[in-house]
């Protein structure tokens, strides 16, 4: 790929200056990986080309992409770290040796520590800047592209690696488009056989429904038109390979259950036009009861918002159909790099620094940043039981619950009421005696379930929580705060006892 190849791929065009320091790093990588090849017989600089193409697409800018460029730099030439550092300047150079570090992997051992090794590293990285993440993952996705050239062994490794920790990260930060890409390229490794059998299954029911998802676009499109709502776009999607085949494990391999194989997605200017471009939706077309998901109100953890409805559609036919803003649809696909496309450089240079929140950065998300810093001070960064907690919290499936005044509280599957008052505030948690669930008297280890409303029964005076309570909880955050609670009313607590 040339560099005006490579110019061509930024979702929004760069001015001179962020030319010029793009341009300067692609001459300057070049140069220094020139006459590498890589396994598959490609110029090894092909690699760091195709990586920063890939991050350009889902909106990063110039210094991100000029340290992609540069990411294989100092790990595999002779050029070093501080020429880098002379040429780009403390940023760039960060980022670059951000990666390198991230690079470095331990491969032997034992495979769980390993895994948990290496899981620690991208959340130290994550936590540090989540460009050097980012970078990290565009790294990963064209690595996955071209895994052919490797023997089998290190295709199996790889490929599960990139399941059972790339994936996961990549939709954690939300890029729906990395992380469906990410596993559907593992699958096809881990299970050639289910892979093409999804595959050209879904191939077929393409071909047969095509014809009535291309109708209900033209429908919808005039439908929307004539009651005077501005669509911007409206366009059929293809469900993931990966997703497919889990979905339809999920109903015992019958097709017949899997309605969102191919979806219509509609794409108007404000969220009051979603709303209203539901109604006309469900004017046109019956909607299924009980299929109506507003993920606009009720965000999905990783960020997620659209509007989710399953309708008859032409013919009858069952059609799934997600209505939501450019916004929201640029989130989806890019999840967390989205945020670049939308706030202006300086505030992100700033949230970065640490120095203060972009404003439309969902707190949420610093929450996230916060609690990784605080576990890593807590534990210590070696310790199992700290990497193990972060799994728990970062890849299980959440659940939402809320307070009597309607707060939503984001929390693992298997959370009890403990989980649920320290989320609330750790005054609140030690203070816990007893919890109600949808106004029913619960045990403090109750499960709680999604969208219960949980009201957390507290003590007037300050008390000790029960150290009973770290068996209880199940997120890191709450085992966290009871430890430290404990100590400071000088009680030790031994290490946890496996069960
Ligand atoms: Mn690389």
């Amino acid at each position: 790929m040339t560099l005006q190849e490579l110019l061509t791929h930024y979702k929004n065009p760069l001015d001179q200056k962020q030319r010029a320091l793009v341009t300067e790093a692609f001459e300057f990588a070049e140069h220094a990986h020139k006459g590498q090849k890589r396994k598959s017989g490609e110029d090894y600089f092909e690699h760091s080309v195709a990586t920063t193409a890939i991050l350009a697409e889902i909106g990063m800018r110039s210094k991100t992409t000029a340290a992609a460029l540069l990411h294989d730099v100092p790990e595999d030439t002779e050029v070093t770290l501080e020429e880098i550092q002379k040429k780009f300047g403390p940023e760039i150079t960060k980022l670059v040796d951000g990666i390198t570090k991230l690079g470095k992997f331990k491969l032997r051992g034992d495979k769980k520590e390993l895994q948990l090794e290496n899981l620690r590293k991208i959340f130290l990285a994550m936590a540090e800047d989540i460009r050097v993440v980012l970078i990290k993952l565009a790294d990963r996705l064209h690595n996955m592209r071209t895994l052919d050239a490797l023997p089998p062994e290190k295709q199996e490794r790889i490929a599960r690696e990139t399941m059972e920790i790339y994936a996961p990260i990549a939709n954690r930060l939300g890029i729906g488009e990395i992380k469906g890409e990410l596993e559907d390229l593992s699958f096809k490794f881990l299970d050639p056989k289910n892979y093409e059998f999804s595959r050209d299954l879904m191939d077929k029911v393409f071909k047969e429904r095509k014809k009535y998802v291309d109708l209900a676009i033209k429908e919808l499109r005039e439908e929307l038109v004539s009651s005077k709502i501005k669509v911007i776009d409206v366009h059929g999607r293809a469900k993931h390979i990966y997703r497919f085949f889990l979905k339809l494990k999920k109903y015992d391999m019958n097709m017949q259950q899997v309605h969102d194989v191919m979806a219509v997605r509609v794409i108007v200017p404000g969220i009051p036009d979603c709303y209203e471009a539901l109604g006309i939706v469900h004017k046109k077309y019956r909607p299924l009861v009980g299929r109506i998901k507003d993920y606009i109100s009720l965000p999905k953890p990783n960020g997620y918002r659209s509007l989710h409805t399953t309708v008859f559609g032409p013919s009858g036919k069952i059609l799934e159909i997600q209505i939501r803003t450019p916004r929201m649809h640029d989130e989806s696909e890019f999840g967390i790099a989205a945020h670049w496309i939308y706030s202006s450089p300086q505030s992100w240079r700033d949230y970065i620094f640490g120095r203060r929140a972009p404003v439309d950065i969902p707190e949420k998300e610093l929450e996230w940043v916060k609690q990784l810093r605080e576990w890593q001070k807590e534990f210590g960064q070696d310790s199992l039981e700290y990497l193990q907690g972060l799994r728990i919290d970062f890849f299980q499936n959440h659940i939402f619950a809320f307070t009597p005044k309607g707060d939503i509280i984001d929390l693992p599957e298997e959370a009890t009421p403990i989980d649920f008052a320290y989320a609330v505030h750790s005054e609140i948690g030690s203070r816990t005696t007893g919890a109600k669930a949808d106004g029913k008297l619960v045990p403090l280890d109750y499960k709680i379930r999604n969208g219960q409303v949980v009201e957390i029964l507290t003590s007037k005076d300050p008390k000790t929580p029960n150290q009973d309570w770290i068996r209880i909880a199940r997120t890191s955050y709450a085992k966290t705060r009871i430890r430290q609670q404990l100590r400071k009313a000088g009680i030790m607590v031994g290490l946890v006892r496996k069960e």
